[in-house]
């Protein structure tokens, strides 16, 4: 038995050191054993895992690597192990990471996506508290994360709080930043953090300022939000009267969101889009691999929407990038559309899908997943505000009219939209890809140019 010791838990240099000699050596699983431990000694229990005898040196895809950064940071002890048997497997079949059905590569995956969930979590949850530390302001948090994420969240504070002096406490250790270098230090507990402050009632006038309601679901809200965070967060206190006039404030909301960016349309087109990565509003976050938001630039005149992200979409985390995508953009060039000047997305951000075998199948997303989503279609629209906005399909068209239409009674004629601009509605461009007949593939990618070229006419 290899015993492999790392330094820490989130020791992912040393583990990609560790398994990348284990594997040249062909060591198998099974003969390993992963720790951690304060001391980095005996990397290997058995030296003459280092020996030259070992075969030539592999390649791995840069998909496992990215994968293996995050997983490191999961808290199951089994990770080390089964990021190496992988690591293993891909010596001789390099594309089983690209195997959705896969699997090892599946829950892989599936820790991964907890990572960036966790650390999403660390992001929107924390919050700081001010004390008196020798004369001069500190602000102090506390934070229980899932995972072993501390470390590879402090730079998004840095960056963020660069001007503050500032400490992050966590049970596995804590983090000090005082304007310029950035420390380490013990674990910490509850009790080490101050309690409410001064900038309590700051924190609450902002959260009631920027509170929702749109995004309101209060079930989910609690299991996203595990009363851990609840305590952390001074705004929590205010969710209930919030709630109660929740409706009454959307509308005014709504209307005023894109003023209230300051003009930072693309800065705040960002967060959205950040923000969105961590979306749980319905199911479908959770087989799908990303969220695939929209891309194009903020200020574009045009707004296509198509139906969800598909298989490669899912993948890559960009709209409009499979077979139908590439469809999409012959049609538009031969529509005489330039395609950089518009913005695209999906009317769902998930990838719904059913495995068969390898494959995963796409499947129609609900009444139930078009409606948790429209959220986001309609933030979108608020800092693009499009002033034509085609909807690809009857899933796009539903999104953007709010009401079930078909695609023959709605299609190709400028429809005026309750929240400002004109709406559009053709086809979607995998529905040609889906025909049989030669001839029909013809007449309807035909008839689909026209509909883009009429939404572009509509505009002028
Ligand atoms: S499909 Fe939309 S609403 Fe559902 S989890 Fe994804 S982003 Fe959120």
């Amino acid at each position: 038995m290899r015993v492999v010791t790392l330094t820490s838990e989130d020791d992912y240099e040393g583990w990609r050191d560790a398994a990348r000699a284990l594997a040249q050596g062909r060591v198998p699983p099974s003969e390993i054993l992963w720790q951690v431990g304060d001391a980095p000694t005996d990397l290997f229990g058995d030296e003459a895992v280092l020996e030259p005898a070992a075969p030539a040196a592999f390649r791995v895809p840069r998909a496992f690597l990215d994968l293996a950064q995050s997983v490191i940071l999961h808290s199951d002890p089994q990770r080390f192990a089964l990021l190496y048997t992988l690591l293993v497997g891909l010596i001789e079949q390099p594309r089983r990471i690209d195997d959705r059905a896969d699997p090892l590569v599946r829950r892989l995956e599936e820790m991964a996506k907890h990572v960036r969930r966790d650390i999403h979590k660390m992001r929107a949850f924390l919050r700081f508290r001010e004390v008196e530390d020798a004369g001069t302001v500190r602000f102090v948090a506390w934070f229980e994360p899932e995972h072993h994420i501390v470390r590879a969240n402090a730079r998004f504070f840095v960056d963020r709080f660069a001007a503050m002096h500032w400490s992050i406490l966590t049970p596995e250790l804590s983090l000090h930043w005082d304007g310029e270098t950035l420390a380490e230090g013990p674990p910490a507990t509850r009790a080490d953090a101050p309690e409410g402050d001064p900038i309590e009632e700051m924190w609450k006038t902002y959260y009631a300022s920027i509170f929702n309601p749109a995004r309101l679901k209060t079930g989910a809200m609690l299991k996203e939000m595990p009363k851990k965070y609840w305590k952390n967060m001074p705004e929590t206190a205010l969710v209930k009267e919030l709630v109660a006039g929740a409706r009454a404030r959307e509308t005014a909301m709504v209307q005023t969101a894109r003023d209230s960016v300051g003009g930072n349309i693309a800065g705040a087109w960002e967060a959205l889009r950040d923000e969105a990565k961590g979306c749980t509003r319905c199911h479908l976050h959770k087989p799908a691999t990303q969220t695939v938001f929209g891309e194009g630039p903020v200020d574009a005149r045009m707004l296509f929407m198509g139906e969800q992200p598909g298989d490669q979409e899912d993948l890559a985390a960009r709209p409009f990038v499979g077979p139908a995508g590439q469809m999409f953009d012959r049609a538009m060039a031969e529509a005489g559309i330039d395609r950089s000047g518009v913005y695209v997305t999906n009317a769902v951000k998930h990838f719904k899908f059913e495995p068969r075998g390898k494959r995963r199948i796409h499947a129609k997303p609900d009444g139930g997943e078009i409606s948790a989503c429209r959220w986001w279609y309609e933030q979108e629209r608020l800092l693009i505000k499009p002033e034509m906005t085609v909807a690809l399909g009857a899933t796009a068209a539903r999104q953007m009219l709010g009401k079930v239409v078909t695609i023959s009674g709605a299609r190709g004629r400028a429809i005026e939209l309750a929240e400002g601009g004109m709406g559009w509605v053709t086809v979607h461009p995998s529905f040609l890809l889906r025909l049989p007949d030669k001839t029909r593939v013809e007449e309807e990618y035909a008839a689909f140019v026209e509909d883009l070229k009429g939404a572009a006419k509509a505009l002028c």
